[in-house]
C-alpha cells in the first residue's frame, strides 16, 4: 500500500522523520512595493501564463489538505494584488481539513479587504512593518506609504483576527534603531511583533547583506534596555522564538536564519508563484507543480503521488553565507516569504 492510501499514516513526512503540515504559497510575484531587502528597484515580474490561475492553487491546496496538512499561508509578492484574491480566499476557507488559513501582507489593501478576509475565514494575518517613521519607511520600501499601512492594521484589528503579527526585518543602520519603537507600537495596539535577519535572496542592488546584518541577539539586548522579556516556550508554528512582556499580551519573536538555525524543526513547503514546489526556501530542490496541474487537470491522486514523492527532495537545511554573492538568484517575492 502507497504512503498515500494509509491515512492513519501521515503522508508528508521527509526523509529527516519531518512531518510537513504547513504550506506558503506565493499567489503572485508582483507587488505595489519594492523593499530594499527584497527586490531590486527594476523588476521584471513573469508573464501572466506563467503563474498559476486561481483554480490551480485551490487544485493544489486541496491535494496538500488530503495529505493532511492543516495551515496554508497565502503570501506573494503581495497577494492583495492580485486581482480576486479573495476569491481564492474564500476557496480555500471551505476546504475541509484546512484548521488555519492565513496571510502575510504589506498591509496596503487591508483598509479595502480586512473584514471581507477575516468573513472567508483567515484567522491570523502578518503584516510587514520596517519602520514607523514615514521618510524612512518610504526609503525602506522605495515606494510605501506608512499611513496607508497604519491604516490598513486598525482596519485589520477591527474586523477581529485571532491574532495580528507585525513582521520586521531589521537592517544594521537603517532601522535597528527603531526596534524598541516597534516594540512599544505592538504593545499599544494589542499586536505581535516578530523580527526577522535578513536572508540572502536574490539580487537586491541596495545594500551589501553583510554589512546590514543585524543579529536577533544584538537586538535581543537594546529590548532588555527598554524591557523585561521572559523567554516563552510558545510556538505558532513557525521559526519564531518568543518571548513576552509582564502585563501584555504581546508576543515579540524573533526569526534569526543566521544566528538560530531551525532547520531541524521544518515543517513546512512553499509553493513559487509559477508552481514550482520548493522543498526548502535556502536551497533550490524542488518539483514542478504546474506541469502536472496543467497536463493533467483533472488528475489529482497524480498531483498528491508527485507531492508525497517529493518529500525524498527536502535537504536538511538552508546554507545561507553573507560573505558569498546570493547563491540563491530568486527574490524573496518569487518564493513567497
Ligand atoms: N508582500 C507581503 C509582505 O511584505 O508581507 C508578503 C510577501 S513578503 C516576501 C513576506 C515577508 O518576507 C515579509 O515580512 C518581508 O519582510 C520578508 N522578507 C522579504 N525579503 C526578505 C529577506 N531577504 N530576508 C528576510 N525577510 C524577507
Ligand atoms: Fe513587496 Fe513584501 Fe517584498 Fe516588500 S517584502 S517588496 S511588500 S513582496
Amino acid at each position: 500500500m502507497s504512503r498515500i492510501d494509509t491515512p492513519t499514516h501521515p503522508a508528508l513526512i521527509d526523509n529527516f522523520g519531518r512531518q510537513i503540515n504547513y504550506v506558503r504559497i506565493s499567489i503572485t510575484d508582483r507587488c505595489d512595493f519594492r523593499c530594499v531587502y527584497c527586490m531590486s528597484e527594476d523588476m521584471t515580474f513573469l508573464p501572466r501564463s506563467e503563474i498559476l490561475s486561481l483554480e490551480e492553487i485551490t487544485r493544489l491546496a486541496r491535494a496538500f489538505t488530503e495529505l493532511g496538512v492543516g495551515k496554508i499561508r497565502l503570501t506573494g509578492g503581495e497577494p492583495l494584488v492580485r486581482r480576486n484574491a479573495l476569491w481564492l480566499f474564500q476557496q480555500l476557507g471551505r476546504l475541509p481539513g484546512l484548521r488555519e488559513l492565513v496571510l502575510t501582507t504589506n498591509g496596503s489593501q487591508l483598509t479595502r479587504y480586512a473584514q471581507a478576509l477575516r468573513d472567508a475565514g483567515v484567522r491570523r494575518i502578518n503584516i510587514s512593518l520596517d519602520s514607523l517613521q514615514p521618510a524612512r519607511f518610504a526609503r525602506l520600501t522605495r515606494v510605501g506609504d506608512l499611513n496607508k499601512v497604519l491604516q490598513g492594521i486598525e482596519a485589520a484589528r477591527l474586523a477581529g483576527f485571532e491574532r495580528i503579527k507585525l513582521n520586521s526585518v531589521i537592517l544594521k543602520n537603517r532601522n535597528h534603531d527603531e526596534v524598541t519603537d516597534l516594540v512599544r507600537f505592538a504593545v499599544e495596539q494589542e499586536l505581535d511583533i516578530s523580527f526577522i535577519e535578513e536572508m540572502p535572496l536574490g539580487v537586491i542592488g541596495d545594500h551589501d547583506r553583510a554589512e546590514a546584518y543585524y543579529s536577533s541577539n544584538e537586538l535581543l539586548g537594546d529590548l532588555q534596555q527598554s524591557f523585561e522579556l521572559f523567554p516563552t516556550t510558545e510556538t505558532t508554528g513557525g521559526p519564531s522564538r518568543y518571548y513576552r512582556i509582564p502585563g501584555s499580551d504581546s508576543r515579540i519573536g524573533l526569526i534569526s536564519p543566521h544566528s538560530h538555525n531551525f532547520c531541524d524543526s521544518c515543517n513546512r513547503v512553499r509553493i513559487t508563484a509559477q508552481g514550482r514546489l520548493l522543498l526548502c526556501l535556502g536551497q533550490e530542490h524542488s518539483m514542478d507543480l504546474r506541469q502536472i496541474l496543467r497536463e493533467h487537470p483533472d488528475d489529482m491522486p497524480r498531483l498528491k503521488h508527485a507531492i508525497v514523492q517529493s518529500m525524498d527532495l527536502k535537504p536538511k537545511g538552508h546554507d545561507f553565507n553573507l560573505q558569498e554573492q546570493p547563491v540563491i538568484l530568486r527574490h524573496m517575492n518569487v518564493t513567497g516569504g
